[in-house]
């Protein structure tokens, strides 16, 4: 069965015990999956803004814990910015954060502004990067422009997938973004 990219936000609702999620919500998951609903709040009606709070309180006491057992150690963190995304670049609620950098995927880096990566460094209170794609299918003669469009809006840190295999084209636009 395809299943729509709202069902899938849905399945990744976590209802654990140590989750703490409202004791209907896992009835309202089965109910709205295949409902063709467009977006996870008509989904979950009244549920989805005390599911999107616990979900961010859970986020923030593993944040935490992570930044606890840091010590001092400088923190980066992959993020996302779909309030209900999952993943490897998930989502956190607003800020402060205790983190020193959150890292959005190259098409999310690349979905902002220069206000709306302001927004987000100075709600977070973290310096806002990017991990970006250097290998096919990118074209390199175009990873100059992309890299420092990327930097104009604010982006401050790259993460650049892989380092080790970087063309002439993709390291002479490593330096151009550099300065
Ligand atoms: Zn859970």
């Amino acid at each position: 069965m395809i299943r729509s990219s709202v069902d899938e936000d849905l399945l990744s609702i976590c209802t654990c015990a140590a989750c703490d999620q409202d004791p209907e919500l896992a009835g309202a998951i089965r109910r709205a999956v295949g409902s063709g609903a467009e977006s996870v709040e008509e989904a979950l009606g009244d549920l989805a803004g005390p599911v999107l709070a616990g979900r961010r309180a859970a986020t923030r006491r593993m944040l935490d814990a992570v930044a606890d057992a840091a010590g001092g150690a400088r923190l980066t963190v992959h993020a996302g910015l779909d309030r209900w995304g999952t993943g490897s670049f998930t989502t956190f609620g607003p800020g402060p954060l205790p983190v020193d950098a959150l890292i959005l995927s190259d098409p999310a880096a690349g979905a902002l502004d220069a206000e709306a990566v302001a927004a987000l460094a100075s709600g977070s209170g973290a310096a806002v990067g990017a991990y970006v794609q250097a290998m096919p299918p990118q074209d390199p003669d175009g990873l100059a422009e992309r890299w420092q469009a990327l930097a104009r809006a604010g982006i401050t840190e790259f993460v650049i997938y892989h380092g080790g295999l970087l063309s002439a084209a993709a390291a002479a636009a490593l330096a151009a973004v550099r300065g």
